[in-house]
């Protein structure tokens, strides 16, 4: 198998935020020679979308998603319908900046509630309502499984196979406008991965993120490690989706609140750069 090449590495801003708003992100993958940037909409509106778009241009970034639309389920039809609301805007920021997929973080159980089937139809109605808009602007969904700890707070949307199923029935000629972002910190556990990825395929393989599963975990959300420093297979999944046919770059999404947020970004990046070169 040929390695990856540096140039297919892409930076989720989430892996130096609090250090580095959207425009260093943008000028800090310039100066690594990083070709891809994949943006948060929180830093996005900070920096101005007008103004991000023109960076990212300039700098000749690809976008390789915009972080996120989702969190569909809610407790009641006025907020659904804010929730809808802040989706059309995201599929027009992302259409703004040429982004290559809107991420959906789809959401989880409503406060209050205990039914999440119930959730996951409100998830089902809300892709199926926001994307009539997303394929009018040529941006993608691309639904984000979250590992199961998540099901009640950030999504009840838990394995590839769940997600594919989605978009089975909303995009059943697998048009392109719905499709999947595989990230290895939530589903390099299933015992269905390969054959998930592979049922994916080309057109529903839309996102690709990359970091490590640390032993042990000590926060839930905000102890993601590099690449190299857990026991996610990297190299046999990156295989896997090599020969589904992904061609897009490999986005690093590092949360980690206690190490590689403390750290000088510039060193946070060549360090990205290096541990990828070493997934080869
Ligand atoms: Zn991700």
């Amino acid at each position: 198998m040929a390695p990856p090449k540096a140039g297919l590495l892409s930076l989720n801003t989430a892996t130096t935020r609090g250090r580095w708003g959207l425009a260093q992100a943008i000028e800090g993958c310039a100066r690594h020679g990083i070709r891809g940037i994949s943006p948060w909409r929180d830093l996005l509106h900070v920096m101005g979308v007008k103004q991000a778009a023109r960076a990212i241009r300039a700098h000749a970034l690809t976008v390789t998603g915009l972080c996120r639309g989702g969190m569909f389920p809610a407790r009641d039809a006025r907020t659904r319908k804010a929730n809808i609301a802040d989706n059309l805007r995201a599929i027009d920021e992302a259409q703004a900046l040429g982004a290559q997929c809107l991420v959906l973080v789809v959401g989880g159980l409503p406060e209050g509630s205990k039914d999440i089937a119930g959730a996951r139809a409100q998830v089902k109605d809300g892709i199926a309502t926001i994307l009539p808009q997303a394929k009018a602007a040529g941006i993608p969904l691309a639904i984000e499984p979250l590992h199961p700890m998540y099901a009640a707070d950030r999504a009840c949307v838990n394995t590839l196979s769940q997600a594919l199923d989605l978009c089975d029935a909303l995009d059943p000629k697998k048009t392109g406008a719905l499709g999947v972002a595989v990230d290895v910190y939530h589903v390099w556990w299933d015992p269905q991965l390969e054959a998930q990825i592979r049922r994916a395929g080309k057109r529903r393989l839309l996102a690709y993120h990359i970091c490590d599963w640390l032993v042990p975990t000590t926060d839930l959300l905000l102890d993601r490690g590099m690449m190299g420093d857990g026991v996610v297979d990297l190299k046999r999944i990156r295989g896997w989706m090599t020969r589904a046919g992904y061609r897009g770059l490999h986005e690093v999404e590092i949360f980690s609140a206690n190490n590689w947020w403390t750290r000088d970004p510039d060193e946070v990046l060549a360090t990205c750069k290096a541990r990828h070169r070493w997934m080869s």
